[in-house]
């Protein structure tokens, strides 16, 4: 009965380990934050690179407003024009081009002012990914080390069991599986205070009788698991 019960914690033992090393998490919290940072650095990305392309696009036509400037201020200055009335409207051309110029200089300065915040704003997204991923690398190394260990003490003490079982009869082997299939694992119970310690069920003078003379298993007459006195098993010597 006792190599039973040994069996038996050795299997709720072994049961805890298990439980542990599928409850061991992967990392995959973490994953799921790289996955968002990644995907607010794109879009900061995205968004540098279509303000970017603006920037150009208007830094070219600022350049052609200041060749239509350059020409319409040479017909000024040539001489050309005498007509007072064309002089005029020449005068007010060229107003409007130079208003329209600081319009579009303002309007190209906000850009590249946004540009940099936009620029500082991926590099701390781009600092912030690496702080992520070299903790998922960390975390990657703990967790195997942890399911490593966990695997070894498994197999150890899978070892021990086959070894155990080994030494029991099969028939009371069998009983002890079938048992701990039904009873949700536990198949045998301790006697505490001559009671089943399972169910609690007091055990009858002829039950203790019997589990005192101990030849065959007995079985707690409410629960059906098999009891094991402690107390009437003497110590091994070892
Ligand atoms: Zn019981």
């Amino acid at each position: 009965m006792r190599s039973l019960y040994e069996l038996q914690q050795l299997d709720l033992y072994l049961e805890v380990l298990r439980q542990t090393l599928n409850k061991l998490d992967p990392g995959d919290h973490i994953k799921a934050e790289i996955q968002r940072q990644r995907a607010v650095l794109e879009q900061i990305k995205s968004e540098y690179d279509a303000l970017h392309a603006e920037a150009v696009d208007q830094e070219l036509q600022l350049r052609m407003i200041d060749e239509k400037l350059h020409e319409a201020e040479q017909e000024l200055y040539s001489g050309r024009i005498t007509n007072p009335k064309e002089l005029a409207a020449l005068q007010k051309d060229i107003l409007l081009i130079k208003q329209r110029r600081s319009e579009m200089d303002v309007r190209v300065l906000e850009m590249w002012e946004k540009m940099e915040t936009l620029r500082q704003r991926i590099n701390e997204s781009e600092l912030r990914m690496n702080e992520i991923e070299q903790r998922y690398e960390a975390y990657q190394v703990e967790y195997h080390q942890r399911k490593a260990a966990l695997e070894t003490e498994i197999q150890f003490h899978e070892q021990q069991r086959e070894e155990l079982a080994r030494q029991i009869d099969p028939e009371a082997l069998q009983r002890y599986e079938l048992l701990r299939q039904r009873l949700g694992g536990i198949a045998v119970a301790l006697v505490v205070n001559k009671a089943c310690d399972c169910c609690h069920t007091v055990l009858t003078p002829y039950l203790l009788k019997q589990l005192e003379h101990e030849t065959e298993l007995i079985t707690c007459e409410n629960c059906a698991r098999l009891l094991y006195w402690k107390e009437l098993d003497p110590p091994r010597n070892e």
